[in-house]
Order: C-alpha cells, then structure tokens, then sequence
C-alpha cells in the first residue's frame, strides 16, 4: 500500500481581524465577535490535498442563522465569493 502524505488546510472564512488566520479564535462573520465556533461548509479535494472551508459563527448568530434565511443566503455568498477569491 501507497503512503502518501496528505494534507488537510483548514481554512477560516470569517470577518477581517488582527487575530492569527491559523488561530483557534476567528472573527464572527456575522458579527465580529470573537468566537471558536464554526460550521463545516465545503470541502474541496485537490490531488494532494483536501481544503477544508469552515464558516466562523458564533453562538449567538448562530442560533438566529438556523433561522433567519436571508441570513443563510447572505452567509453562504460571502462564503462562495470567500472561497471563489481564494482558489
Ligand atoms: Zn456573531
């Protein structure tokens, strides 16, 4: 059997801070708090790599993002375009 090495980039998409972009803390995409909550929106295989793009949200946006469809709409364009820039 092949052992090849396989990365997996976890990669936040969160509001703009002066945090590390590594860091367990990201900002809110919402709101701008600081949070280390975040929800699994797409992953993307590449021949060596799988790219793991979480949204950042915290508890309290979260609740109302269950919610709030606009919301989710206006989220996960953000995070389309997020990951659209970034590929
Ligand atoms: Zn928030």
């Amino acid at each position: 059997m092949e052992k090849e090495k396989y990365e997996i980039l976890y990669i936040p998409i969160c509001l703009s801070s002066s945090l590390p972009k590594t860091g367990w803390i990201q900002s809110c995409i919402n709101c701008g708090h600081f949070t280390s909550k975040f929800i699994d929106f797409k992953e993307i295989n590449c021949i060596s790599k799988k790219k793991i793009f979480q949204i950042i949200i915290c508890k309290d946006c979260c609740k109302t993002f269950k919610k709030d469809l606009k919301l989710q709409k206006k989220i996960y364009e953000y995070a389309n375009d997020f990951i659209n820039l970034y590929q």
